[in-house]
C-alpha cells in the first residue's frame, strides 16, 4: 500500500530503489531443557560453521574496500570462533546440565567477556571482551535462524533503511550500492547525515517510524532535498521522483560551470569557500568542488576508524597527505573531538546522561586519560606543518583557562621538536572553535590570545537552544536563523575584527542559503562547509552584494522577534 512519510531532509539527491533493513534482529530466546545433548552440540557446530563462512567472507570485503589493516579486526574474531577451549566449554555446559545450545552460548561468552572486563585498566583486555561479544551475537543469530545485517555485504541498489545510522555504519555505506538512507531518528547536524552529504549520498532523517513502516525488499521513492519517502509508490509517483533526481542533476551541472571561478561578490568582494572533511580521502570530493581551503578536518575520524590509537607516525601520514594534497591552501585541522555521538570502540569511556554536554573533546585531551593522546597528535601535526598551511584548532573551548592550557601543550611539544632538530613550520595559526554560548559571548577577551575563530554552529544552536541536535522531537528548536544565534555570530565576528583576527563558520549553517546571505552582510570571512554545498553557495555569492547584505543583516539582527521573520526578511531579499 502506497504510504507517505515526511522526515529531515539531511542530504540532497533522490533515489528509487528496494529497502534493505539496518535493524537487529529479536535475538531473544528461552532457556530450555534437552534431553538429546549431540543435537544441541551439532547445532553448536552449525552455527559455528555458518558463523565462520560469513565472517570470512566479510573480511574478504573489508580488505578490498577498507584495507588489509581494517580487515584484520575480523582474524580476531575468527581466531574467536575456532577458540578450542571456549567452544569445548560451551558444549560441556550443555552436556552437564542438559540445556539447550542458546543458553549454553550464553553462559559461557557471557563469563569470558565479564573476565576480560573487569581488567578495565587494559585496552587490550577490553577489546578482547568486545570481540567476544560481536561474535557470540553473530553465533546466537545462527542458532536462531535469523540473520544479522551486514551493510558492508550490500551488492545491489538499495536504500538502506535503519532506526539510528552511527558515523562508523555509515562510514561502510559503499556508494555504488547504497542509493539513499533513510533512518527513524537523527538531526540535520547528527554526523551520519553530515558524512551522507560529503559521499553525496541521499538521506532522511528523523522520520520516526520509518522501520516499523517499511519491510526488506519493499519499494521506496526517496527525496533527500524536500524530507520525503514514499513507501511502494505508484508508476506515476516513481515518475515523479526521477523528474525531480533530474531536475537536480541539471542544477549541480550548472554549478558546476563554477568551479574553477573565484568566490567574488556582485559589488566585488571576495569570501573564502573551504570544505570540512572527515579523512584525506575526502581530498576528491574538495577539488572537484572547487574549496579554497580546508576550513575544517575532523580528526576524530581517524581515530574511529582504526581498531587502536592512531599512532603519530599514522597521523603525520594523513595529515601530511592532505597538507600537500591542498598545496599552499590553508589547512584547519581540528584536535580530536571524541564523545557526543562519536565514540571510540577501544577507548571505554564512562556512561552518562548527557554525552554531549560531558566528558568530551578538549576536556578529554586536558585530562589525564588524555594528555599522551593529545601530546601525540600534536606532535604529529606540528611535524606535518613542514608540508604546508597548517592552521590548528581546539573544539569545544568554554573557558580561557582551557584555551591557555591547550596551547601551552602546543608550545611545549613544539619546543621540544625544534630542540631535536625537526622542521616545524613557524606560521602555524592556532585558534579555536566557537561552539559553548559562554565562549560566544566573552569572544572579546578570546579574540586577544587567539590567532582565529571557527563558530561550529552545529553545537552552538544547540547549546544555546537547548535543543539536542540528534533528537528529531526537539528539531524544532534548531533554528539557525533565530535572532539570538545571529547576535551571538555577530558578536563574534566583531570581536575577532577588533583584534585584527579573522572568523570563519565550520558548523553546517555556513552552507545554508538561507544563512549565507546574512552571514555575508555581517562580515564573515570563511564559510567553510560539505564540499558538496560550496558550487550552489558560490553561485547564490555571486549574484549578491554585500552592501545590500549588510541592510538586511541589520535589519535580521535588530528588527526581527523570530526565525520565521528572519526567513521571510532573507527571501524577500534574494528572489
Ligand atoms: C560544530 O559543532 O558546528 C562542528 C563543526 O563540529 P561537529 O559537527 O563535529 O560537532
Ligand atoms: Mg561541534
Amino acid at each position: 500500500m502506497v504510504e507517505m512519510l515526511k522526515g529531515i531532509a539531511a542530504s540532497d539527491g533522490v533515489a528509487v530503489a528496494k529497502a534493505y533493513l539496518l535493524v537487529q534482529p529479536d535475538l531473544s530466546f528461552n532457556k530450555i531443557s534437552v534431553e538429546d545433548t549431540e543435537a544441541e552440540e551439532k547445532r553448536i557446530d552449525d552455527a559455528l560453521a555458518k558463523s565462520t563462512e560469513e565472517l570470512q567472507q566479510i573480511r574478504e570485503k573489508a580488505a578490498q574496500s577498507l584495507g588489509e589493516a581494517e580487515a584484520q579486526v575480523f582474524d580476531a574474531h575468527l581466531m574467536v570462533l575456532s577458540d578450542p577451549e571456549m567452544i569445548g566449554q560451551i558444549k560441556q555446559n550443555v552436556k552437564d546440565n542438559k540445556v539447550n545450545a542458546e543458553s549454553a552460548l550464553k553462559e559461557v561468552t557471557d563469563m569470558y567477556i565479564g573476565m576480560f572486563e573487569a581488567m578495565d585498566d587494559n585496552a587490550y583486555m577490553q577489546e578482547r571482551a568486545a570481540d567476544i561479544r560481536d561474535v557470540a551475537k553473530r553465533v546466537l543469530a545462527h542458532l536462531l535462524g535469523v540473520t544479522l545485517p551486514n551493510p558492508s555485504m550490500i551488492n545491489e541498489e538499495v536504500v538502506v533503511v535503519a532506526h539510528d545510522l552511527t558515523p562508523s555504519d555509515t562510514a561502510q555505506l559503499d556508494r555504488k550500492f547504497v542509493k539513499a538512507f533513510v533512518t527513524d531518528i537523527g538531526g540535520r547536524t547528527s554526523h551520519s547525515a553530515i558524512m551522507a552529504r560529503s559521499l553525496e549520498i541521499p538521506a532522511i532523517v528523523g522520520t520516526k517510524e520509518i522501520t516499523a513502516k517499511v519491510k526488506a525488499g519493499d519499494i521506496l521513492a526517496v527525496n533527500g532535498i524536500i524530507g520525503d519517502v514514499i513507501i511502494d509508490p505508484t508508476e506515476d509517483q516513481k515518475a515523479e521522483f526521477q523528474k525531480a533526481g533530474a531536475e537536480f542533476a541539471a542544477q549541480k551541472a550548472e554549478w558546476e560551470k563554477l568551479k574553477e571561478a573565484d568566490t567574488i561578490t556582485a559589488d566585488g568582494k571576495h569570501f573564502e569557500l573551504a570544505a570540512n572533511i572527515g579523512t584525506p580521502k575526502d581530498l576528491e570530493g574538495v577539488h572537484n568542488n572547487g574549496a579554497e581551503a580546508i576550513g575544517l578536518y575532523r580528526t576524530e575520524f581517524l581515530y574511529m576508524d582504526s581498531s587502536d590509537f592512531p599512532t603519530e607516525e599514522d597521523q603525520f601520514e594523513a595529515y601530511k597527505a592532505v597538507l600537500e594534497g591542498m598545496g599552499d591552501k590553508p589547512v584547519v585541522v581540528r584536535t580530536m573531538d571524541i564523545g557526543g555521538d562519536k565514540e571510540l570502540p577501544y577507548l571505554t569511556l564512562p556512561h552518562e546522561m548527557n554525552p554531549f554536554l560531558g566528558y568530551r573533546a578538549l576536556r578529554i585531551s586536558l585530562s589525564e586519560l588524555g594528555d599522551d593522546m593529545f601530546r601525540t597528535q600534536l606532535r604529529a601535526l606540528l611535524r606535518a606543518s613542514a608540508f604546508g598551511n597548517l592552521r590548528i584548532m581546539f573544539p569545544m573551548v568554554a573557558t580561557l583557562k582551557e584555551f591557555r592550557a591547550a596551547k601551552k601543550m602546543y608550545d611545549e611539544e613544539r619546543q621540544k621538536l625544534i630542540n631535536e632538530g625537526v622542521t616545524v613550520s613557524d606560521t602555524i595559526q592556532v585558534g579555536i572553535m566557537i561552539e559553548i554560548p559562554a565562549a560566544a559571548v566573552l569572544a572579546d577577551k578570546f579574540a586577544k590570545e587567539v590567532d582565529f575563530f571557527s563558530i561550529g554552529t552545529n553545537d552552538l544552536i544547540q547549546y544555546t537552544m537547548a535543543a539536542d541536535r540528534m533528537n528529531e522531537r526537539v528539531s524544532y528548536l534548531y533554528q539557525p536563523y533565530n535572532p539570538s544565534i545571529l547576535r551571538l555570530i555577530k558578536n563574534v565576528i566583531d570581536s575577532a575584527h577588533a583584534e585584527g583576527k579573522w572568523a570563519g563558520m565550520c558548523g553546517e549553517m555556513a552552507g545554508d542559503q538561507t544563512a549565507v546571505p546574512i552571514l555575508m552582510g555581517m562580515g564573515l570571512d570563511e564559510f567553510s562547509m560539505s564540499a558538496t554545498s560550496i558550487l550552489k553557495t558560490r553561485s547564490l555569492m555571486k549574484r549578491l552584494s554585500t552592501e545590500d547584505m549588510k541592510v538586511l543583516a541589520d535589519k535580521a539582527l535588530n528588527d526581527c522577534d523570530t526565525m520565521e521573520e528572519v526567513v521571510e526578511l532573507v527571501e524577500e531579499a534574494v528572489k
